[in-house]
């Protein structure tokens, strides 16, 4: 287990901004992770478990408290045996999905090429039941692994966790995730190849991925599409000092050096409001803010 102290946040997240954490720890088994839990819990320190901090709005003043990363430590993926034509995968949560994606493609398994290029975990991408490009985790995921607030230990089913767009049950009851276990099919490795290769220059083409950003920032509204509406509000390219309204892709919010989570909140919240104004939409975010 790593412990950093006053650790500025800024570095564990791919906004790159937020001020320091009393603690940032870094667990590298299931058995720490259950440790530090406890720990955290009988102190009554506040805590939080996060993975690559892709979806995260850290404060400027930062999070007094524990926030604990499986990020770089938790990092286990292996073949977990096959039945009735699935091969499932065991990845510990803080194995990236880009890894998890990399290890089933050259398994020759099919499923996953959707998440090759989502900057999170499989603890994150669970938790948001991240996907893109027609794929989610809910079509892929058969169950996992999970400790409870009272430290006892779990598995959840695919069902169990009630996936919905980018949520899932355990957004709501706080579970952590220790594990996942995805279900994939054989495949042609070369055709699981092409296909990731395609998903990845279509992301390089739409999003401005050479700016540091947490991805689409709002949700996306009930058929239709936020970067649509906040372009029609005349927010592309809109700015608060160094946080911007991305010119190439208006649903990515991107920091373009010094921007601070109090900059990126202003932002947001002009945006929202010019977007409801001309639309009378109220846009709902998908980035998660913490410390605030
Ligand atoms: C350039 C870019 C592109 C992106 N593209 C996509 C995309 O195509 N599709 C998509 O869905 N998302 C996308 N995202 C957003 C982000 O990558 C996903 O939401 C991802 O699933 C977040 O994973 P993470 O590990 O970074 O989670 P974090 O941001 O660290 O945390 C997200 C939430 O999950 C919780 N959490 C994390 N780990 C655990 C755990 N082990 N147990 C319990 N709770 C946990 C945290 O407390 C927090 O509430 C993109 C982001 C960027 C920067």
């Amino acid at each position: 287990m790593k412990i950093l102290y006053d650790e500025p946040m800024a570095g564990h997240t791919t906004m790159r901004v937020g001020g320091p954490a009393d603690r940032l720890i870094t667990v590298s088994a299931e058995e720490e992770l259950l440790e530090i839990l406890k720990q955290a819990e009988a102190e009554g320190v506040p805590h939080v478990v996060i993975g690559n901090g892709s979806n995260l709005l850290v404060s400027d003043e930062g999070y007094r408290g524990w926030i604990i990363t499986t990020a770089g430590g938790l990092t286990d993926i292996r073949t977990e045996g096959e039945h009735d034509g699935e091969v499932l995968i065991r990845a510990e949560s803080g194995a990236t999905l880009a890894a998890v994606a990399k290890f089933a493609r050259d398994c020759a398994l099919t499923g996953l090429e959707f998440a090759a290029g989502i900057p999170g975990t499989v603890g994150g991408g669970v938790v948001m039941n991240a996907g893109a490009y027609g794929g989610e985790c809910k079509d892929v995921i058969q169950s996992v692994r999970v400790i409870r607030a009272t430290g006892e230990r779990g598995t959840l089913t695919n069902e169990e966790l009630h996936f919905g767009y980018r949520t899932s049950a355990l957004k709501r009851s706080g579970e952590i995730v220790s594990a996942a276990v995805f279900s994939l099919r054989r495949g042609d490795q070369e055709v699981i190849e092409a296909r990731m290769e395609e998903l990845a220059v279509r992301r390089r083409e739409k999003q401005p991925l050479s700016y540091p950003s947490a991805g689409s920032t709002w949700k996306r509204p009930e058929g239709l599409f936020a970067a649509r509406l906040i372009e029609e509000a005349g927010c592309k390219g809109l700015a608060v000092r160094d946080a911007q309204i991305s010119e190439k892709h208006a649903g990515f919010l991107i920091n373009k050096g010094k921007a601070t989570a109090a900059d990126i909140c202003a932002l947001m919240c002009e945006v929202e409001r010019r977007v409801f104004e001309n639309s009378g939409i109220r846009l709902e975010r998908e980035v998660l803010l913490l410390g605030f």
